[in-house]
């Protein structure tokens, strides 16, 4: 999509702080992060958010969960938390699914 920021960040039209990619998705640090370590995962391929996710690209998020583990293990990450906001009341801002890994501080639950 021309006018998502995400699409733009894939695209390398706007600048980010790659921690992983591969054909399918891209991984970089979140610009205001919300733990010592923050970085988001998105699919390559326009997706709105997780409300969207059908049996067409589901293999896509799987994907995706994958690589969270994959990039992990390469951290030193053991105990961290992924999110993904759906929708306004949810706190969704970027309308680009996104999975955002927290790390490196004590979690509350439940969440705010
Ligand atoms: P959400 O509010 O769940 O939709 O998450 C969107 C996230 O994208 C927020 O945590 C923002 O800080 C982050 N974000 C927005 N613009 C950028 C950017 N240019 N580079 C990295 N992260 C961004
Ligand atoms: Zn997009």
């Amino acid at each position: 999509m021309s006018d998502c920021l995400f699409c733009k960040i894939v695209a390398g039209e706007i600048p980010s702080n790659k921690v992983y990619e591969d054909e399918v998705c891209f991984a970089f640090y979140d610009i205001d992060p919300q733990a010592p370590t923050h970085f988001l995962v998105i699919p390559k391929a326009h997706i709105g958010s997780a409300a969207e996710v059908d049996a067409d690209n589901s293999t896509v998020v799987a994907h995706i969960f994958e690589v969270i583990a994959k990039v992990c293990k390469e951290l030193g990450l053991e105990s961290y938390r992924i999110v993904s906001n759906i929708g306004e009341q949810a706190g969704q801002s970027v309308h680009h699914l996104h999975f955002h890994v927290l790390s490196g501080r004590d979690m509350t639950w439940p969440p705010g």
